[in-house]
């Protein structure tokens, strides 16, 4: 058995990994098919090797191109927060795959994730990661997410995992009546994380705690 292997050793060991899901419950996080995914998602694979041994500390750690793998309890809640009301056969749009981590998370709760990332070099590891990871219900796309993918919408959930200054407008209509889309607002210091409802009257947004993202930028290199 090796570090970089699926299973780990040490401190990417599985017993190692569920620590991390201990900790997640400790925290609040509930839904116990949330907990499973982080269970079955193997974060060490999702970073550089140099840091596998801090793979499973609550913490963001960087992805190269000045960006991160967010923290795991930000991307447990987000998770929780966005399947709530998705029933489980259901597509899901993810907006910045960077390494894969929080698509592969949702790879385990709904049926297809669609996820877009605007840095071709991290789209094009993201995406063999995956594919070597035997992920298959995931598309992934080198392109902008402020346009959303309206070919293969709508989206009964949305997840953004960088922060526009507000909610992208092409985004509203990609999202089914009954869906929720979750996301961090703000600007580069101060951004909360809102959940936006899509209901037969129009949208209802609901607001929640302060966190840390990388701001969401424009066009794709
Ligand atoms: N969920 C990712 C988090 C990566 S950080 C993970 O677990 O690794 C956020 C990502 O959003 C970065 O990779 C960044 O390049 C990407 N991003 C920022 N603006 C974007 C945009 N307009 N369209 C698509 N991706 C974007």
């Amino acid at each position: 058995m090796r570090a970089n292997s699926i299973d780990g050793i040490g401190m990417t060991s599985r017993r190692t990994r569920q620590r991390l899901v201990d900790r997640l419950r400790e925290k609040g996080i509930s839904n116990p098919r949330v907990l499973q995914a982080i269970a079955d998602t193997p974060r060490h694979l999702f970073v550089d090797e140099a840091l596998a041994s801090r793979a499973y500390e609550d913490a963001a750690l960087p992805i190269g191109y000045q960006q991160t793998i967010s923290q795991p309890f930000v991307v447990a809640s987000m998770t929780q927060t966005l399947i709530e009301d998705v029933d489980k056969h259901t597509r899901v749009l993810e907006i910045g795959t960077g390494c894969g981590y929080q698509t592969m998370v949702l790879s385990r709760l709904v049926n297809l994730v669609y996820s877009i990332e605007r840095i071709g070099a991290l789209q094009v590891r993201a995406r063999d990661r995956l594919y070597d990871l035997k992920v298959r219900n995931v598309y992934l796309k080198h392109g902008d997410g402020f346009a959303g993918w309206p070919e293969n919408g709508p989206y009964s959930g949305i997840l953004l995992t960088a922060a526009p200054t507000e909610v992208p407008e092409a985004l509203y209509e990609q999202l089914t009546v009954g869906g929720a889309m979750v996301l961090p607002e703000g600007n580069r210091t101060k951004q909360r994380l809102v959940t936006i409802k899509r209901t037969t009257e129009g949208f209802e947004r609901f607001e929640g705690p302060w966190v840390n993202f990388v701001p969401m930028v424009s066009g794709k290199i």
